[in-house]
């Protein structure tokens, strides 16, 4: 899962953007709204957290461009917290939701896990597919409740697979949303992770769809 960070304060947004890598995410960062706004109008993000107030552009029209331009990514506005105009305006602008300044890290995290979940159709926090359980609150994924040893990629990878279950995610698409901007990347490299994912899950649930990429389903909703 990839994440853009809108925020002109430095610090709060390094704050973020550790606290969303060590959660497993791949994170980009933007300090002003033009930033911002190219980078969300450009790059596909599963999901962004955009500061109000911000240099060049402001958050609100950064977000309003984007949604007069079809760009359906979840956003999270940062509020605030006295504005309570600002949460007004940001919700109507096409903002799914909001966390007024100062805000605990933790919180921002947790809106960040259900407006994923949320946009890929699922409401519970834990998802399913078959023997494999993804825990999305603790960055975990267990095969017959038994934790799996994976790492970085691997869970970015199972994590993407398991929110569009049933589907077919093309390589390209993994590679934009496992790496960030800068990352070299190389769609080769997904077949030896899908290999390696195999493996470890032990059972399989991951098809290769020739010529279109990978779908991964539990056993009983393959057709
Ligand atoms: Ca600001």
């Amino acid at each position: 899962m990839r994440i853009l960070v809108v925020e002109d304060d430095i610090n709060l947004n390094r704050q973020l953007a550790d606290a969303l890598k060590e959660s497993g995410y791949v994170v980009d960062q933007a300090f002003d709204g033009e930033e911002g706004h190219y980078l969300g109008d450009t790059e596909p993000y599963d999901a962004v957290i955009l500061d109000i107030g911000l240099p060049v552009m402001d958050g609100i029209s950064v977000v309003e461009k984007w949604r007069l331009n079809g760009k359906g990514m979840p956003v999270l506005m940062l509020t605030a917290r006295d504005r309570w105009s600002d949460k007004v305006s940001g919700i109507d602008a096409g903002a799914d939701d909001y966390v007024a300044k100062p805000f605990h890290v933790e919180e921002v995290l947790a809106r960040v896990r259900a407006l994923i979940r949320r946009a890929a159709g699922h409401s519970s926090s834990e998802i399913i597919c078959g023997p494999v359980r993804l825990d999305t609150k603790a960055s975990k994924a267990t095969v017959d409740g038994v934790t799996l040893k994976l790492t970085s990629h691997e869970f970015r990878l199972l994590s993407y697979l398991m929110h569009h279950m049933g589907q077919v995610v093309s390589r390209t698409e993994l590679v934009e949303h496992m790496y960030d901007q800068d990352f070299d990347r190389d769609s080769n490299t997904i077949e030896v992770f899908v290999g390696r994912l195999r493996k470890k899950l032990g059972v399989d649930l991951i098809e290769t769809v020739r010529g279109l990429g990978y779908r991964m389903q539990a056993p009983s909703e393959a057709r």
